[in-house]
């Protein structure tokens, strides 16, 4: 399950040679890079640097891994992906032409839950203008089990009694 995506001007390619072009040292964007980015974008979801690296190899991509852990560096530097720190990794999440969002992990399975609240964002803004703060991003990560695992876990329980 994934949110509504959010109309940009460029695609995550352009966007991505845009970066590599305006740094101090100009950068080349490679065959790999392009293979890689094309990959991640094709499909939104969460993931780690060892998935990612698993999931090119299945697909008979030949994108070495240290091109894919420094691309990964660039692509959230770039404003592409974001770095969601969990207690099992970091995983990595799509920043751009996708909406602001938070997540609830479960911590039995794993999934993500993706979840947009109007009245956090209206806190967050109170609580940042009360110290005159100017926010650019946040992290919100609720951990614990989802209804999965807890009708799992009920049902358990119940052929025990
Ligand atoms: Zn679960
Ligand atoms: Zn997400």
């Amino acid at each position: 399950m994934s949110l509504a995506s959010v109309p940009v001007s460029q695609t995550p390619e352009s966007k991505f040679r845009e970066y590599l072009a305006s740094r101090p040292k100009p950068q080349r964007f490679t065959e790999q890079q392009r293979e890689m980015v094309e990959y991640v974008f094709a499909k939104h979801s969460h993931f780690e640097a060892e998935q990612l690296i698993d999931e090119l190899k299945k697909a008979g991509k030949k994108v070495s891994r240290a091109t894919i852990y420094r691309t990964l560096l660039k692509l959230v530097d770039a404003g592409l992906l974001r770095r969601i720190e969990l207690p099992t990794g970091t995983v990595y999440d799509h920043d751009y032409g996708y909406p602001a969002h938070d997540h609830l992990v479960c911590e039995q399975c794993g999934t993500m839950i993706e979840f947009q609240s109007e009245q956090i964002e209206a806190v967050l803004r109170d609580v940042t203008a009360a110290h005159q703060f100017r926010g650019t991003a946040h992290t919100l990560v609720i951990r614990g089990t989802c209804a999965a695992c807890n009708a799992a876990r009920s049902v358990k329980r119940r052929m025990v009694m």
